[in-house]
């Protein structure tokens, strides 16, 4: 049977919980354990799948076709262990059992309440989750302690530590310990207060790991843990790293998390082997090259909206040991003929992500044409490939206001259009081709010298498809459709002949990069955006240290 950490936040958001509980996932794996990662949200939306990037970040798809939340992509990229579509829930989607099984007659015309029947059904299905040979379950609570959704949550792994008895579950609460500058101190207050809501419902944290920018000294770290009812050794210090997130499961193995929870659930395991962790950060803390590489999006201003992107691009840089400098674009800019803005400067590589609506479209169809007919590396991704079939229509194949129905319905070319079973469609939630569909792979193309293989299953996330009765004219103009499903009925993948790296897929290759792992098609194109900057090694350079 599994043994389950839970991982709380307090006092404000956006500290790296996800983050932070993936190093524990990566430390527990150092230690030769077996792990299984879930994230619960206490908010309404039945999933993340129709919320706004402006609100929620990426939504992040697993390979059974769930829309979860981005933490996710953080528990697959530092653990390497798939999630799937029990590995996050909402508050939502509890209520919709619930109401679900009432309206059946499940209860037997009992009275519905938040403790039993929501705090069960939270319970249930965090139980739900594939325990066969795991070791630890990693759960982490969405939201921050004190906010009203969160309080069944609580109440439910407060439960579930009763159940299991308590050297069989174990609370890890991050905190955020502020330095105040003008009075040049670090203040534990914040810290004390979260801790005593988490006491009140009756959960007592067994390490506090503190979010600063500074060093904590050791009469704070003392009253933490006097104030907190932690022990001393089990307070810790998260500050801010220097060059990458990666870098965190080290810092937290070198104050012995992985020591304390071994020691909490009575574990005999292995000591920490962080060799290969510690090869890929030092690829990344002593790059030999830097490139640079333009994402045009729409949501450029946002941090987490082209998370995986970032992620990814970083992965690809990592595999050559070179640094990546991401510069964002908005799309909207590059519209009605406008040049670069000063700050792309000389790009090395232009990359297009996914997207939905019309907004910034002609920006990026814009930038694609120019990476196109300049030769210089692009990839295109999901929207980011539809566009660069409508700017190929349009510019190579002669299909003059060829466009995607999506943004164009009444357009002479549609390119891009919906296949019968989409076109019946009206929820808008979890109804799109989501999650793995396998893909054949044209031998000789630049997608199948990535590769290196015949066939590959990716990640899906979109309604809209190559218009199959525009697909002999585009290929006749050096369109190579490098990628299809297996009964050809789909195109996956775009080339365009003679074009030293322009490659562009309908999936999002972006899922499944890890940066022990970097997905061959971002490294490929670093790979040719290092070559564009000189002196470069060119496309399919040898992959990361393992
Ligand atoms: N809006 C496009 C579609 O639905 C692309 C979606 C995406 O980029 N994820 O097909």
């Amino acid at each position: 049977m599994a043994r389950y950490i839970f991982i709380t936040g307090g006092v404000v958001s956006s500290l790296g919980k996800g983050v932070t509980a993936a190093s524990v996932g990566r430390l527990l794996i150092a230690r030769g354990l077996r792990i299984r990662m879930i994230k619960v949200d206490p908010y309404l939306n039945v999933d993340p799948g129709t919320m706004s990037p402006f609100q929620h970040g990426e939504v992040y798809v697993t390979g059974d076709g769930a829309e979860t939340d981005l933490d996710l992509g953080h528990y697959e990229r530092f653990t390497g262990t798939p999630t799937t579509r029990r590995s996050n829930f909402t508050a939502g989607r509890v209520y919709w059992e619930v109401l679900h099984k009432e309206r059946r007659g499940d209860y037997l015309g009992g009275t519905i309440q938040m403790i039993p029947h929501i705090t069960d059904q939270i319970k249930t299905m965090i139980r739900a989750v594939d325990a066969e040979g795991v070791d630890v379950i990693l759960c982490e609570i969405g939201g921050t302690v004190g906010d009203i959704e969160g309080l069944t949550f609580l109440e439910a792994i407060r439960q579930i530590g009763l159940e299991e008895g308590r050297e069989r579950a174990m609370y890890l609460h991050l905190t955020y310990v502020p330095f105040i500058k003008a009075a040049g101190e670090i203040k534990t207050k914040p810290s004390q207060q979260s801790v005593a809501r988490l006491r009140e419902i009756g959960i007592s944290p067994d390490a506090l790991i503190c979010r600063s920018e500074v060093a904590i000294p050791e009469d704070a770290r003392r009253k933490l843990s006097l104030f907190c009812n932690v022990q001393p050794h089990a307070v810790l210090e998260e500050r801010d790293v220097a060059h990458s997130i990666y870098e965190i499961p080290v810092v937290l193995h070198e104050q012995d998390l992985d020591g304390i929870i071994l020691r909490h659930f009575g574990l005999d395991a292995p000591p920490a082997d962080l060799s290969g962790w510690t090869a890929m950060i030092e690829r990344i803390v002593r790059p030999e090259r830097t490139v640079r590489i333009g994402v045009v999006g729409k949501y450029s201003e946002l941090q987490d909206a082209y998370k995986s992107i970032y992620e990814a691009l970083n992965h690809g840089g990592i595999a050559h040991r070179a640094r990546v400098e991401i510069v964002k674009i908005a799309a909207e800019q590059l519209e009605n003929g406008s040049d670069w803005p000063p700050e792309a400067g000389d790009l090395h590589g232009l990359l297009v992500p996914g997207g939905f609506g019309a907004r910034g479209l002609e920006g990026k169809v814009a930038a694609i044409r120019r990476a196109r007919e300049e030769g210089l590396p692009f990839f295109g991704i999901c929207l980011g490939m539809q566009c660069a079939v409508i700017e190929f229509a349009r510019n190579a194949a002669g299909l003059a206001g060829a466009n995607s129905t999506e943004t164009a319905p009444d357009t002479p070319h549609p390119v891009i259009c919906l296949m019968e079973e989409q076109a019946e469609v009206v929820d808008l939630g979890g109804t799109m081709r989501l999650g793995n569909w396998p893909c054949a792979l044209q031998p000789g193309s630049r997608a199948a010298a990535a590769y290196g293989a015949e066939s590959v299953e990716e990640r899906h996330r979109h309604r809209y498809e190559v218009n199959n009765a525009y697909r002999a004219q585009l290929e006749a103009a050096g369109l190579v459709c490098s990628g299809r499903s297996p009964d050809g009925h789909l195109v996956e993948i775009v080339e365009a002949a003679g074009h030293p790296w322009f490659v562009a897929t309908q999936f999002h290759p972006e899922f499944r990069s890890q940066p022990l792992a970097p997905h061959p098609l971002f490294r490929d194109f670093i790979g040719a955006a290092l070559a564009r900057a000189g002196g470069g090694d060119g496309a399919g350079a040898a992959p990361a240290a393992p």
